[in-house]
Order: C-alpha cells, then sequence, then structure tokens
C-alpha cells in the first residue's frame, strides 16, 4: 500500500459546495484543524479567535472535557437506534430536564436533527393541533419582518421577505401573513387587528423572543412578546417560540421567552430548540408543546397522531452531549459570564457608534451588534478579520459578536478592538 497516496484536504475543495457562496468568486476557505477553549487552530499554523461559536452553538468554548468524556462513553455503549417503539435512557433524561427547564407546562419533547426541522415539526403541531379540534381551516402562520427561522421551504417562507430568499423561491413556497413587530401603541393595534381580521384561518404565531437573529439581529422589548402572547391568547392563535439562537443563556436568561413572564405569566405554546443545544458539539433540535397542545393530539383516531420521525431523531451520542452540556450550565457559572460578557460588549462597542457609515449600536446578553449602513463589502470585512487574528462573519448589514460564553476579558477586547479597528478603517474609505 506504500504507493497509494493520501488525498490532500486542499484537493477535496472541488468537491465541495459551501453555503449561501458564490463559488466562482468565493475566497479558499480556511481549514480547521483544531479548536479548543475559544480559538481555531488552522492548517497553515495560525489561531483565531472566534467571535461567532460556530454559528452561535459553542456556548462552552470548544472541546469541554466533560462533553467530550459524556460522548465517548456513549459512543461505547450505544451511539444511536431508532426512536419509534425504543426509547433510550440519554433521550428520556433530556426531555425531562428540558421540561423542567422550560417555563410553565411545556413539558413534551419532540427530538429532531437541525433548527428548521423543529419549526417544520412546531408548524406541524400548530396545523394539526387546530384539525384535531375540527378547525382544519387554521393553517396559516403570522411571522415578523427581520425573521430568520430556517431554509427549509416552509420555514424560508417564515423568514424576513427581503432578507430571505422569498424572491428566489416564490411560487414554490407556502404563503404565509407578515407582521410588524408590536413595539409601540400603533404597531400593537395593527398586529391585533391582523390577528382578529384572520384568526379564522390563522394556525399559529411565530416569533424570535427578544432577538432576531440571522434575519438582521434585530432587538425588541419584553412588553412587545408579552403584548405579543396576549394577542394570540385573545384570538386563539398558538404562540411559537422560536429560540432557537436565543436558547442556553444567550439572551441573558436560560430561555428568553422567560423576560415576558414577568409581565402576565405567558407561556409560549410551543418552543423550539438547537444550535446552543448540545454546546456546539453534534446536532441536535428539540421541538417542545405545552400540555393541551399535546392533549389535541390524543385521540381513537391514529391520523391523529403527529406525523413527523426524523431517522436520526434522538440520536443518542446527540442526547449525551445535551445532557453533558445542561451538567455544565449547573456547575459553572454561565449566567453571570453572560452579564460580563454583557457589560463589556457595551462599552468597547458604543465608540463604534461615532464612526461614520455606523447606523445602530446593540447589545443584549451575550450578542453585541454593529449595524452598518451605506455600501457594505463583506468580503473585505471578512478577510479583514481573519488577517486581524479573529474570526468574525459579517453578513447583510451587521458585525455582530455571538462569543463562547467562557470568553476571557481579554480575548473579548481582542475581539472588540478588531471590530473598533475594521470598522474606523472603513470610515476612511467613505467618501
Ligand atoms: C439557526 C436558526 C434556525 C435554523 O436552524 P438550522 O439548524 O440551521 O436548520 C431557525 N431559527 C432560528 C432562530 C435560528 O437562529
Amino acid at each position: 500500500m506504500a504507493n497509494v497516496r493520501q488525498p490532500q484536504a486542499a484537493s477535496g475543495l472541488a468537491n465541495i459546495w459551501l453555503p449561501y457562496t458564490q463559488m466562482q468568486t468565493a475566497p479558499t476557505p480556511l481549514t480547521v484543524v483544531a479548536s479548543t477553549g475559544c480559538r481555531l487552530k488552522l492548517a497553515d499554523g495560525r489561531e483565531l479567535i472566534d467571535g461567532i461559536s460556530s454559528w452561535w452553538t459553542a456556548c462552552h468554548g470548544y472541546n469541554h472535557p466533560h462533553i467530550r468524556a459524556a460522548v465517548e462513553q456513549q459512543l461505547a455503549a450505544l451511539p444511536h437506534v431508532m426512536f419509534a417503539g425504543l426509547v433510550h435512557e440519554p433521550a428520556l433524561r433530556l426531555a425531562q430536564r428540558l421540561a423542567a427547564l422550560l417555563p410553565g407546562d411545556l413539558e413534551r419533547v419532540f427530538f429532531t436533527e437541525s433548527g428548521s426541522v423543529a419549526v417544520e415539526v412546531a408548524l406541524k403541531m400548530a396545523i394539526q393541533y387546530w384539525r384535531n379540534r375540527g378547525e382544519a381551516a387554521k393553517q396559516r402562520i403570522v411571522y415578523f419582518r427581520h425573521a430568520y427561522h430556517g431554509d427549509t421551504f416552509a420555514t424560508m417562507a417564515l423568514c424576513d421577505p427581503e432578507e430571505g430568499m422569498h424572491a428566489l423561491f416564490a411560487g414554490s413556497m407556502p404563503e404565509q401573513l407578515m407582521a410588524e413587530l408590536p413595539s409601540n401603541e400603533s404597531l400593537r393595534g395593527a398586529f391585533d387587528l391582523l390577528l382578529a381580521t384572520h384568526r379564522a384561518r390563522l394556525a399559529a404565531v411565530i416569533v424570535e423572543p427578544l432577538v432576531q437573529g440571522a434575519g438582521g439581529m434585530k432587538m425588541h422589548d419584553a412588553a412587545t412578546l408579552a403584548f405579543i402572547a396576549e394577542s394570540c391568547r385573545r384570538h386563539g392563535v398558538l404562540l411559537i417560540a422560536d429560540e432557537i439562537m436565543t436558547g442556553f443563556g444567550r439572551s441573558g436568561r436560560m430561555f428568553a421567552c422567560e423576560e415576558a413572564f414577568g409581565l402576565n405569566g405567558i407561556v409560549p405554546d410551543i418552543v423550539c430548540l438547537s444550535k446552543a443545544l448540545t454546546g456546539g458539539t453534534l446536532p441536535l433540535a428539540a421541538t417542545v408543546a405545552r400540555r393541551h397542545v399535546f392533549e389535541g393530539f390524543l385521540s381513537d383516531d391514529p391520523a391523529a397522531a403527529l406525523m413527523h420521525g426524523p431517522t436520526y431523531m434522538a440520536n443518542a451520542l446527540a442526547c449525551a452531549a445535551a445532557n453533558a452540556s445542561l451538567d455544565i450550565f449547573e456547575r459553572e457559572p454561565r449566567l453571570h459570564q453572560v452579564a460580563a460578557i454583557e457589560q463589556q460588549l457595551r462599552s468597547e462597542l458604543e465608540p463604534c457608534r461615532a464612526l461614520p457609515g455606523v447606523a445602530d449600536v446593540r447589545v443584549k446578553g451575550a450578542i453585541g451588534v454593529v449595524e452598518l449602513a451605506g455600501a457594505i463589502d463583506l468580503r473585505a470585512l471578512r478577510g479583514r478579520f481573519s488577517e486581524l487574528g479573529v474570526w468574525l462573519r459579517p453578513f447583510a448589514n451587521v458585525v455582530y459578536l455571538m462569543p463562547p460564553f467562557v470568553i476571557s476579558p481579554d480575548e473579548l477586547a481582542t475581539l472588540t478592538a478588531a471590530v473598533r479597528t475594521v470598522l474606523a478603517e472603513r470610515a476612511l474609505q467613505i467618501p
């Protein structure tokens, strides 16, 4: 076998198709060979400080020994088994723990493998819930401007029509109703009227609580969320909270929707979780329903059962990783770390506001956003950040930081300094 050449990693680039990427002009992607803490080690020997936690997943940093040990142990015992007719301890334990962590009677957990699919399942739950109650006309979903709920067909239809992919796939997507976030009195009136007018055909409203992610990193307050929930309750429409980005501490609480409870005791009917669920190690998602939603599927009629079942649902390795991640939340002061990150982001990003070409600076929990105005050369910005030794990936009109919660003040200062430097350089080029 001595003359069989090992394929070189670089040659495989000719066989890879990257996401959201114009492959004709894309710069060569960086090859990562290892990751620990908040650092990515590259094949060329360089190290980058990661400011975005691998699409917001790696909340405990990379290669946490507790998660690694749990996955290794699970791998030796039972990496995977189908989840129909059969169950396993890691999934049962995880479901029980999620139910205990989530507010109210959010207590029935349906596992899938990605955020988009968790949202698809939430949509099926909502539509089938009404069908089971003899209200089959209630099928439409209300979503908000600047929303992002995933890349599959049903979820694309719930993304901001301009930021999202509506124009590309119009005609192939279900048509849903977009609303403005009811953040002031007149918008509240309009939102309430929308639900009142369409309630006979509305199954659910879906919202990313407090922080909208990939659709533009916009933020709203808990009172707005509470109003949405009250309006849904008044008009007999289910509320789906997509906590795929905000869940597990990112917004400052374990779940963003917790912040609205103090206001009126609201509990969303369905919650979607993924991203940081396994601490950024393995793909897993969960759609969690309140008791009354689950009970809406109990019947003598087999067709009233929830009709979904991904092949790899409740993968045991992923469930073991998620349980280990929850252990770490119990043992290590993650929410305190998030509060400290919030303070530091506020003080170190605020100076960006004075720069030409900056439209807004906003911070919530471990999320720091600088919104840009004018023409934006994303490729140049991204390239410059990696030259400065940080991994940041601005999109649309935002440069954002969502670091691992274990980031040190020095590492975070390096990230925010890089943002200030790159945006100051950009400001010099604005005529
Ligand atoms: C990332 C994300 C999704 C989609 O999750 P995938 O795992 O990429 O399918 C859905 N909703 C929100 C709020 C997200 O941030």
